[in-house]
C-alpha cells in the first residue's frame, strides 16, 4: 500500500562510494518495479567542528546608558478596512515629502519619516494592516514602538479595531487613536469614544490614559497633531539607541528595480550606516553601494528609527529579516555558508521526522495485519489447483475456495504465504484453486463458477469483463484486508464459528 519510498543515506566511513551507488542503484530498482515515487534523504550531517568554526555572527551586548541618544518612534498604522488607514500614509508620505526636499518624487519604499516643527521625527511604516504587522512579528522584528488605530468615525469600532487592540494588549505596543473622517456629515466622534471604551481602549479625558486625535485623512485636518501626539508618546517611552559601533537593523522591504539593481528598505536600529559598510540579512549580503532617503535623495549616512534605502545587495534580503554588520566581505560569505548549513541541518531533520512518522505507521499496520492472521490462523490452506469432480462434491469438511490475482509476482507471493501460515483445522479448508498474475480474466470467472469460489483482485483490474452471477470479487490493495474478507467468508460458511 505504499506510494512513496524514503530512501536515508547513512554515511559511513565503513561504506565505499561504489558499494553505495551500486546498493542505491538496487533499491532504485526495486522501488521502480513497484511503481512508486522515490525521494532520497540524506541524514542530518553532523559537522558541529565545522560549525564551530565558522559561526553565525551574533548581536552586540545591550549598549550601556551613556552611549544612549533619543531616537525617532516607528509607527504602524492599523484599523478595520475602509476606515482611512492607505488614505491617512498618502497624505502623511506627501508631506513627508515636500518636507524632505523641493521636487522630491513619492514613492512607496516601505516606510517614511515625518519631522515635526520642533526638528523632531516621527517614522511611518508604509504598510497598513495587522497581516504586515504580525508577519514581521512572526519572523522576530520588534520595530514597531507605536501603533496608531485609525477608527472612521461614521462607523465606529469594528471587527478589526477589536482584533488590534487585542493584537496591541498581546505584544504590549502603546496605541494612539486617530478618530477618522470627522468633515463626514454622519461622522459621530462621541459615539465612536464610547465603542472604544467598551472594546477595552481608555482614552484620555475619558477615564483613561490612551491619546487620542480628531483628523480627517482625506482633507489632512489634524495631521501634525496627530504626528506631534505620537512625538510625545516617544518621549514618555524614553525610545533611545546607540548610534556607533556595528550596524543593526531590520527588512522592511525588497525590490528589484530594473534601473538601480536590488534594493531593500531597512530601519537602523543600532549604529549610523555608511557606504562600504558589509550586512548581512537571512541568506543575503551586500556591500553598501548607496543609501537613499524615502524621497529618493541620495544619503551621506542613516541613522537609527530613519528608514533608509540600501544598495548593493548581492542576493535580496526578506522583509523582517535581520540586517548585521561584519567586518569584511570574506566574514559575510562564511556567515551565509554557515547559513546555509544550518537551514540544510534543520531540513534534514524535518525530512528525518517525517521518516520516522512513516515508519510507526507502517509498524501499526504490520502488527494489525500479524494481530488479524492470528484470529484466523487455523484453517488449512492447500496450494493444489484445480481438484477434480468427485472432491468438488465432496461436502463432508465445509470449504472456502479461493482464486488469487495479484499486479506482481512479489505480492501474490506474499498472499500466499500469508495463507499459509494458517494451522491445520478439520472443521473447515480454505482452497487456492488458482492463482496468477495479471487482471482478472473470462476463465478466472469460469473456475470461479465452477468451484464457488471469491476471487480476490491485488492491485489488478476486474472491472474489464462481465461478471456473472454467483461469481464474487473483492478488489483488495492491502493484504490484511484480504484477510479481513477472507474471515467473513468462512464466517458466512461456518456460522458455529467464533
Ligand atoms: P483603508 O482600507 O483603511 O486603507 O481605507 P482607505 O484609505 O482606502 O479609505 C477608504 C475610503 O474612505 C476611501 O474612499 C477614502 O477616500 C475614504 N476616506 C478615507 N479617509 C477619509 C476622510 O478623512 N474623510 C472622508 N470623507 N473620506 C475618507
Amino acid at each position: 500500500d505504499l506510494q512513496e519510498a524514503i530512501l536515508y543515506i547513512k554515511d559511513g566511513p565503513d561504506i565505499h562510494p561504489k558499494t553505495r551507488l551500486e546498493d542505491m542503484n538496487i533499491i532504485k530498482d526495486i522501488v521502480k518495479k513497484c511503481g512508486m515515487k522515490m525521494k532520497i534523504v540524506s541524514p542530518p550531517k553532523d559537522d558541529k567542528e565545522d560549525h564551530e568554526k565558522i559561526k553565525d555572527v551574533t548581536k552586540r551586548l545591550p549598549a550601556k546608558p551613556e552611549f544612549l541618544k533619543q531616537r525617532p518612534p516607528v509607527v504602524t498604522v492599523m484599523g478595520h478596512v475602509d476606515h482611512g488607514k492607505t488614505t491617512l500614509l498618502d497624505s502623511l508620505r506627501h508631506t513627508s515629502v515636500a518636507q524632505s526636499e523641493a521636487g522630491g518624487i513619492t514613492q512607496h519604499i516601505g516606510a517614511f519619516t515625518v519631522e515635526l516643527e520642533n526638528g523632531e521625527k516621527v517614522t511611518f511604516l508604509d504598510t497598513p494592516g495587522h497581516a504586515a504587522f504580525s508577519a514581521m512579528r512572526a519572523r522576530g522584528a520588534n520595530i514597531t514602538d507605536i501603533i496608531v488605530l485609525v477608527v472612521a468615525a461614521d462607523d465606529g469600532v469594528m471587527e478589526q479595531t477589536k482584533e488590534v487592540v487585542k493584537l496591541s494588549k498581546t505584544y504590549n505596543v502603546p496605541v494612539i487613536v486617530a478618530i477618522n473622517k470627522i468633515d463626514k456629515p454622519d461622522a459621530d466622534p462621541e459615539k465612536t469614544k464610547r465603542e472604544l471604551g467598551h472594546a477595552g481602549i481608555n482614552l484620555e479625558g475619558h477615564g483613561g490614559e490612551t491619546q487620542f486625535v480628531l483628523i480627517s485623512a482625506k482633507e489632512g485636518t489634524n495631521l501634525q497633531e496627530l504626528a506631534e501626539t505620537v512625538s510625545t508618546q516617544a518621549t514618555l517611552m524614553g525610545l533611545k539607541s546607540d548610534y556607533t559601533g556595528p550596524i543593526e537593523g531590520v527588512v522592511v522591504e525588497s525590490t528589484n528595480d530594473s534601473k538601480r539593481g536590488k534594493l531593500s528598505t531597512a530601519i537602523i536600529t543600532r549604529g549610523t550606516l555608511r557606504r562600504g559598510a558589509v550586512l548581512v540579512a537571512g541568506h543575503a549580503w551586500a556591500k553598501v553601494r548607496a543609501l537613499f532617503n524615502h524621497a529618493g535623495y541620495p544619503l551621506e549616512k542613516a541613522e537609527p528609527g530613519t528608514p533608509v534605502e540600501i544598495l548593493g545587495w548581492r542576493e535580496l534580503p526578506l522583509a523582517g529579516d535581520e540586517i548585521l554588520e561584519v567586518e569584511s566581505e570574506k566574514r559575510a560569505h562564511s556567515v551565509l555558508h554557515y547559513r546555509h548549513l544550518q537551514a540544510q541541518h534543520e531540513k534534514a531533520e524535518a525530512d528525518f521526522e517525517v521518516i520516522r512518522v512513516k515508519q510507526m505507521e507502517h509498524d501499526e499496520k504490520y502488527k494489525a495485519e500479524r494481530d488479524a492472521r492470528r484470529k484466523i490462523g487455523r484453517f488449512k490452506v492447500r496450494r493444489v489447483g484445480p481438484r477434480p469432480k468427485e472432491y468438488i462434491d465432496d461436502d463432508s469438511v465445509p470449504r472456502v475456495n479461493v482464486i488469487i490475482k495479484a499486479d506482481v509476482h512479489g505480492s501474490c507471493e506474499a498472499i500466499l504465504d500469508v495463507l499459509d501460515t494458517y494451522h491445520d483445522n478439520d472443521k473447515v479448508r480454505l482452497d487456492i484453486v488458482h492463482y496468477g498474475i495479471g487482471d482478472v480474466t473470462e476463465s478466472d470467472m469460469e473456475l470461479a463458477k465452477l468451484f464457488n469460489a471469491v476471487i480476490y483482485a491485488f492491485s489488478v483490474n476486474s472491472t474489464k469483463i462481465a461478471l456473472p452471477k454467483n461469481v464474487k470479487i473483492h478488489q483488495i490493495d492491502i493484504i490484511y484486508r484480504l484477510v479481513e474478507h477472507l474471515k467473513e467468508e468462512i464466517n458466512a460458511k461456518l456460522p458455529m464459528l467464533d
